[in-house]
Formats: C-alpha cells, structure tokens, sequence
C-alpha cells in the first residue's frame, strides 16, 4: 500500500537508534500505513476509541507518579509504578516536542497480570492511534489493553 511522504519520514524515525535504541516497530515488516490502519479496524471491531484508551492510561500514569517509582494502589484495581528518568525524546512524528523518559509498569491485582508503556506512548495512541509494531516491547494490543483496562464500549 502507498503511504504518503509524512508517514515514510515518520517510519524512518521509528527505526532502531534514531530516536529511541530499540525503536519503535520492532521486528515488523508491514509499512506503517499499514499497522496504523490494522489496529484502526482492530478498534472499530472492538467498539472502542485511541481516546478512551489513552485517557485511561494517562490516568494511571499520573495517579501513579506520586510513588516515585514505588507501586501505587490506583482505583482498588491497580498497583501502578512510575519512574522517570533524565532526559526526553520527541515524537517520531515531526512537530510534537519532546517527552519525558517515563516508564509505566501497571499490575491488575485481581489477575496479577501487567502492561507497560511509556508517557510517549499514550501520546502515539491519542494523537496518531499507533500502538507500536508487532514484536516492540512497548506494543499494546487493543484487545488486551479494552480488556485489561475495563474499557467499556
Ligand atoms: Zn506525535
């Protein structure tokens, strides 16, 4: 699929080293057009929007910054742990700014099961609906994160 000369920059930028070590896609082959629209019908199946989820975990991230990299029980439903630490990165989307290196570690307590994901990373869902590459890290699937989160339709 062709994909517009913005969105080539951008995938260049994603790439290992550039503006992160690890990048952004990690072992995946598909042009980013082509991951941004696959989990774009991923979360029209799923009913939900990149707002509710990015709210979702900005409000953990922030109810979770006051423990300074302790766990902090959020909403009964949560330990959350958030540690940031010197420096920022801007966004592999040109004109963004910069972002503090922020790391988040969220843990259902009923189920023990975690995420991560980083203060870029709410930032990639909310504004531009990316959830990294297949084999990143930092990737979320949608499906999980609707059902981890308690997203409701
Ligand atoms: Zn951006």
């Amino acid at each position: 699929m062709k994909q517009d000369p913005l969105l080539d920059l951008v995938e260049k930028r994603m790439q290992t080293g550039i503006i992160s070590r690890d990048g952004f896609l990690g072992g995946d082959k598909r042009r980013l057009i082509e991951i941004l629209m696959a989990d774009e019908a991923e979360m029209n199946r799923l009913g939900i929007d990149h707002q509710q989820i990015a709210e979702t975990l900005q409000h953990l991230l922030d109810a979770g910054k006051p423990g300074l990299g302790t766990e902090v029980e959020v909403d009964g439903k949560f330990l959350v742990n958030v540690e940031t630490v010197r420096g920022k990165l801007p966004c592999p989307w040109p004109g963004d700014g910069l972002f503090p290196k922020t790391n988040v570690r969220v843990k259902r307590i009923d189920t023990g099961e975690e995420i991560v994901y980083t203060a870029m990373g709410v930032h990639l869902i909310r504004k531009h609906g990316f959830y990294e590459g297949k084999g990143s890290y930092f990737r979320l699937e949608p499906a999980k994160l609707k059902e981890f989160l308690d997203i409701q339709e």
